[in-house]
């Protein structure tokens, strides 16, 4: 028996096939989200892993910003429901989720028995988001996924003060034009995003063990920043921006 998550981002779809047990069978990602051709790019990555086709599909669980748009889909949960279900499968010891995808951060704190107990959003603001660490890797001339290399390269935090994504994006351009290493800018972004960040989990305060999830997870250097900061080691995993998705096929396991 095979069972659909789906989550429908702000800027990438996700999708997980698991079967009754809620082993992992396939996985697709697709740049785009709701409203373009993402949802159905993720679905056939996920189907070819798996090796069926939609019609084996039992159940589908849509979630995510554009979860209203599958019309295919039996049911949709709320992203912090299937967050915080997907965190608690994926690392079982956790009871701090932070979240940070392409348009909002999140921290969730999870009970003894993984359930919501409580949460923290910023869903206003493009700092502290993943479209701030775009944006900043567009004004730097590379890809958001070498922004942890330039990081790991850095010899000082050259401090990016502004909040607001479009003077932050004046600041660093004037950094670049003041000749400060492209490594040091790169490291103050991530310090600016950590300490908006850290602002979240301080209003829940930290329960260990500390998780993130995401795709702004997957930045090795941000991570560290705020490991710095929280005082505690983050644990993620290679499935980390696929969590909402794997916690929406665990909920159309079970109907
Ligand atoms: P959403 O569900 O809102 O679409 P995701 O959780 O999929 O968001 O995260 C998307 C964000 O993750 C992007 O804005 C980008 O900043 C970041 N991201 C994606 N892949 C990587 C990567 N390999 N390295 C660093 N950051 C990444």
């Amino acid at each position: 028996m095979r069972y659909l998550g789906i989550d429908v981002g702000s800027t990438t779809s996700k999708c997980v096939v698991v079967d009754e047990r809620g082993e992992i069978a396939g996985r697709g990602l697709s740049l785009g989200g709701a409203g373009t051709k993402g949802p159905e790019r993720a679905l056939s990555a996920a189907l070819d892993q798996a090796q069926i086709e939609q019609g084996d599909i039992v159940r589908t669980c849509a979630t995510g910003y554009g979860r209203n748009l599958m019309q295919s889909a039996d049911m949709q949960r709320s992203e912090l429901s299937c967050h915080a279900k997907g965190a608690a499968r994926l690392f079982p010891t956790a009871h701090t989720v932070i979240d940070i995808g392409g348009q909002d951060a999140k921290v969730l704190k999870l009970d003894e028995e993984g359930n919501l107990e409580n949460f923290v959003m910023n869903d206003k603001c493009a700092a502290g988001t993943g479209r701030f660490l775009d944006v900043m890797a567009n004004v730097l001339g590379c890809r958001t996924d070498e922004l942890a290399d330039y990081d790991e390269k850095a010899t000082d935090v050259a401090s990016v003060s502004s909040t607001c994504t479009v003077f932050a994006e004046s600041e660093v351009i004037s950094k670049l034009a003041a000749g400060i290493p492209m490594e040091n800018i790169v490291a103050g972004v991530h310090a600016s995003v950590a300490d908006r960040t850290y602002g979240l989990v301080r209003r829940l305060g930290v329960s260990k063990d500390v998780a993130m999830t995401g795709g702004v997870a997957l930045n090795e250097g941000l991570r560290h920043r705020l490991e710095e900061r929280i005082g505690e080691p983050i644990l993620t995993c290679s499935l980390a921006q696929y969590n909402g998705a794997f916690g929406a096929a665990l909920y159309a396991i079970e109907g």
